[in-house]
C-alpha cells in the first residue's frame, strides 16, 4: 500500500495505514478515421476463410477466467419482465431519445448559455482533452460504428465457447470487465441525435451546426457485450473535481472503449454476423440498462448510473450489439440497493444537488429508479468553469475501488450484505475520509485554471 502521508484528512479521521497496523480492523472486520464512404460498408478484411475454426482446449479462458468483483458477494439475478437485475419494472418502459440526454440538451442550449458554451469547448479548455476528443472522433462516423458483414458465416457449434472468446477479445483489446447480455429492446433509442455528440467537442462540426433528432431505424440485434475501462484510481485519488484532469479522465475511458467497440464490431462482421459498436461519439442504445443485463453493475442512487462492484462508476463503458450466437451472463446483485438507501455520500457531495436523498426510488417510465436530476448534473458539468466537470460522485462512492487491499475487499463483502452491514461499511468508509482525501503525491497533470473560464462569445 501506498504512503498516504501526503494525505489531506478532516479532522477526526484517522490514517488508514496506521489503522490496518493497530489491529483494529481485524476487529472490526469482525463484521477510426472519419472517411467520405457509403453509409454501411461490408467488411473488406474477409473474402474467403475456411468456415471452421479450432475450438481452444481446455478452460476457454485464458486471459481472465474469473470476474473480479473486488471481494463483493455476488449473486445473480433472473432476467425476466418484471425484473431487470434488481431494477423493479411495474409498467410499459418507453424508448428513449439521445436527443433529450442530458448533454445534447446542454448542446440545444435548454440548459442555459454558459452550459452550452462549456460543453462545446470543455476540450478546448484543458489541452489533453483536446487530443483525446480528437482521436474519439475519428472512429464517431456511422461508416466507422455501422457496416455489412461478411457473405459467409462462420459456424458457431458452441455459443458458450463463442461467448467467452468475446470476452476475451475484450480483455486483450485491454478492457477491465466485460459482460454479455440479452439486450432488452426499451433500451434501444427510439430517436437519435444528428450531427452525434461526440463531434461538437473536437471541433469536427462548427458549434452552430443545427441539431435534430431522426427515428431510429438501426435494426434490433439480439445481444450485448458490454465493457468497461477503468478511469486512472491514483489520478481520481489525486483529483477534486475542481481541476482539468476530471475531463481527461472521462475521456481517455471513452477513446478506450469506443476502439473496443469498433475493432470488436468489425471483427464479428468478418465472421458474417450482424455488429454494431457503440461509444461516446456514436451510440444507438442507452447504456445503463445494457449494463445491467450483461451482468456488470446495478442502478445507484445517482439515477441511471449503474455501479460496479468493484469499480463503482469510476470507468467508462461501450457496447457492441450483435446476432452472433452466444449465451449472455445473468444480471448481478451485490447489495447496493440496500447499500443506496443507507449511504447518501453521492447526495451529500454533489456540488450541484442533482443526487436525491429520498429513502427510496421512485416510478419513472416504467420503473423504479431514484429521482435524481440529470439536468441539475449536466448544467454543472458542462458549466463548471472552476475546472473541467467533475466527478465528485465517483471519487466519494464506496464501491469505487480506492485501494487494492484485503481490508477494502473485506469492505465490500460487509457492504453487500444488507442495510445493517452497509451501514457500518459507509461508518467506516467515512472514517477514513474516503472520497474527501487529496492525495497530492499522486498529482502529476498540469493545470491551465486560466483556460477553464467559460467566455461566451456576444
Ligand atoms: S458528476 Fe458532479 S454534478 Fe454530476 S451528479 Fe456527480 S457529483 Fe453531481
Ligand atoms: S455513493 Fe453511496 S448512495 Fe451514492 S451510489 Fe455510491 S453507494 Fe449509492
Amino acid at each position: 500500500m501506498s504512503d498516504h502521508s501526503e494525505s489531506k484528512k478532516l479532522p477526526g479521521q484517522v490514517s488508514r495505514r496506521g489503522f490496518l497496523k493497530s489491529g483494529v480492523a481485524a476487529a472490526a472486520m469482525g463484521v477510426m478515421g472519419a472517411v467520405a464512404a457509403p453509409s454501411k460498408i461490408a467488411n473488406a478484411a474477409v473474402s474467403n476463410f475456411g468456415l471452421d475454426y479450432t475450438p481452444a482446449k481446455g478452460q476457454w479462458s485464458k486471459l481472465r477466467p474469473t470476474v473480479n468483483y473486488g471481494g463483493a458477494s455476488v449473486s445473480f439475478a433472473e432476467h425476466n419482465d418484471q425484473w431487470l437485475g434488481t431494477s423493479k419494472i411495474v409498467g410499459p418502459i418507453q424508448r428513449s431519445s439521445e436527443y433529450d440526454s442530458g448533454f445534447t440538451l446542454a448542446l440545444r442550449g435548454l440548459l442555459g448559455e454558459k452550459a452550452r458554451w462549456g460543453f462545446l469547448t470543455q476540450t478546448k479548455r484543458y489541452p489533453l482533452t483536446d487530443g483525446i476528443g480528437w482521436a474519439i472522433a475519428t472512429v464517431s462516423p456511422d461508416e466507422i460504428c455501422i457496416g455489412v458483414p461478411n457473405a459467409e458465416k462462420l459456424p458457431i457449434p458452441d455459443p458458450e465457447q463463442m461467448s467467452q472468446h468475446m470476452k476475451d477479445v475484450a480483455y486483450y483489446l485491454r478492457a477491465d470487465e466485460v459482460g454479455i447480455g440479452n439486450m432488452p429492446s426499451y433500451a434501444y433509442y427510439g430517436f437519435k441525435q444528428v450531427p452525434p455528440q461526440g463531434l461538437f467537442p473536437a471541433g469536427i462540426v462548427p458549434p452552430d451546426t443545427p441539431i435534430h433528432q431522426i427515428p431510429n431505424t438501426e435494426p434490433d440485434l439480439p445481444y450485448v457485450i458490454t465493457f468497461a475501462v477503468e478511469q486512472h484510481l491514483e489520478t481520481y485519488l489525486a483529483s477534486t473535481g475542481y481541476d482539468g484532469i476530471s475531463v481527461s479522465q472521462s475521456f481517455r475511458c471513452y477513446h478506450a472503449v469506443a476502439n473496443i467497440a469498433v475493432i470488436m464490431a468489425r471483427y464479428i462482421r468478418s465472421l458474417g454476423y450482424n455488429a454494431r459498436a457503440h461509444h461516446f461519439g456514436n451510440y444507438d442504445l442507452a447504456v445503463p440498462p445494457a449494463l445491467i443485463a450483461s451482468g456488470m453493475g446495478e442502478l445507484s442512487r445517482t439515477g441511471d448510473c449503474v455501479a460496479h462492484p468493484r469499480m463503482g462508476f469510476r470507468n467508462k463503458c461501450g457496447a457492441v450489439t450483435t446476432d452472433l450466437p452466444l449465451v449472455p451472463d445473468k444480471p448481478i446483485d451485490f447489495g447496493l440497493l440496500d447499500f443506496c438507501r443507507v449511504c447518501n455520500k453521492c447526495a451529500d457531495n454533489c456540488p450541484a444537488g442533482a443526487i436525491t436523498h429520498d429513502k427510496d426510488p421512485v416510478v419513472q417510465n416504467g420503473y423504479l429508479r431514484w429521482n435524481s436530476d440529470m439536468k441539475k448534473c449536466a448544467t454543472f458539468r458542462a458549466g463548471n468553469d472552476e475546472g473541467v466537470n467533475c466527478g465528485r460522485c465517483v471519487k466519494v462512492c464506496p464501491w469505487n475501488s480506492k485501494e487494492d487491499s484485503w481490508f477494502h475487499e473485506a469492505g465490500l463483502w460487509i457492504g453487500s450484505k444488507g442495510e445493517t452491514a452497509s451501514a457500518l461499511l459507509k461508518k467506516i468508509d467515512d472514517m477514513f475520509g474516503y472520497g474527501t482525501e487529496e492525495i497530492t503525491q499522486y498529482k502529476w497533470w498540469l493545470e491551465w485554471p486560466e483556460l477553464y473560464k467559460i467566455n461566451i462569445p456576444s
